[in-house]
């Protein structure tokens, strides 16, 4: 099936506008931002939406990228591709553009969106592995006002998010700390696939040891999968080989691959375990820190 069941169209003119018509129009009312995700499903009759509020033209009051002392704040419509080229967002968080470089290709990247990566929530998303990694919280407008959540209240299973009915994801923040760095690797079939798996790793040190770390798996379980125990493994520990061999080996017990056409168990668990290595040791060099002495990548 190639051709969309028969929906209605708006353009929202503001975030208000689009909470109203959302309120207004009821369950069979979607947003529509870059569409990538949307239309799709929409052609497969997977989604069959009566109405579509096109939120594009709120580019002006939800396309940014905003420092303050505390964090960086992102406006939901930020597209893929300026997500790619902020010189400011890469030296913070160089996870940001390993990640796009690898998301799709640069017609996807043109018109998709944080927003609509977050909100899509499919469990191979690289941003919310990203976002998952640097301890993102989300926040979410609704009629009566705004609440922000944690990405771990933020998913709550594969397609399905905190975003009620009547309400939008309006901005990711993602705080900003001291001595950290990051990196995102990600194994695909082809290039600008989806991640047969991916992992995204935050590293901070401090007198020689890791202060924190942080890791995120993308496509081994219903969502993209914090793992806590790889940063209580390594919180103290010398940056060396050792610890990165650790928290690999957590991250292949902790996730929840499930066999299928990208793969089976075995491969993915073995795929979490070497990306999550390469992840910290790719955070670690940026850090000036290399403790492979000759050993992979
Ligand atoms: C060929 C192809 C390859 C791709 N490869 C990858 C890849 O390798 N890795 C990857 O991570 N992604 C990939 N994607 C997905 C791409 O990143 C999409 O841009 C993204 O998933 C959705 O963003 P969007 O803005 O297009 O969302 P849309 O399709 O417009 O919307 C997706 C969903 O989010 C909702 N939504 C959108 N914005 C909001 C908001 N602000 N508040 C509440 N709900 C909202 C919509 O109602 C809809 O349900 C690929 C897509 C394509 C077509």
């Amino acid at each position: 099936m190639q051709v969309p069941a028969p929906f209605e169209y708006e353009r929202a003119t503001s975030v208000d506008d689009a909470i109203g018509l959302l309120g207004r129009l009821g369950d069979e009312a979607r947003l529509i931002a870059g569409g990538h995700s949307l239309l799709p499903m929409m052609k497969l009759r997977l989604a069959t939406p009566e109405y579509l509020i096109d939120i594009n033209d709120l580019h002006d009051e939800l396309g940014y990228i905003r420092f303050t002392d505390d964090d960086v704040r992102i406006g939901a419509l930020t597209r893929h591709c300026e997500l790619l080229a902020n010189e400011p967002l890469f030296e913070a968080f160089p996870i940001f553009r390993d990640a796009e470089k690898v998301i799709a290709d640069p017609v996807v990247r043109n018109r998709g969106t944080l927003g609509g990566s977050l909100c899509q929530a499919d469990p191979s998303e690289d941003l919310s592995s990203v976002c998952t990694t640097l301890n993102a919280s989300c926040v979410i407008r609704g009629a009566d006002g705004e609440r922000v959540v944690t990405m771990e209240e933020f998913h709550r299973g594969p397609y399905e998010t905190a975003v009620e009915q009547n309400e939008m994801l309006t901005e990711v923040r993602i705080p900003i700390r001291a001595g950290g760095s990051s990196a995102y690797e990600k194994v695909e079939r082809r290039a600008g696939d989806w991640a047969v798996v991916a992992a995204g790793a935050a590293l901070w040190l401090a007198d020689g040891v890791v202060a924190d770390a942080r890791v995120g798996l993308a496509a081994v379980g219903a969502n993209t999968t914090g793992i806590p125990a790889i940063s209580e493994a390594l919180r103290g520990r010398p940056p060396t080989e050792d610890a990165w061999t650790r928290a690999g080996e957590i991250a292949a017990q902790a996730c929840e691959p499930v066999t299928d056409g990208r793969g089976t168990v075995e491969y993915k668990r073995h795929l979490a375990d070497e990306l999550t290595r390469r992840a910290l040791r790719r955070s670690a060099r940026r850090l000036g820190i290399d403790a492979t002495a000759g050993a992979g990548t």
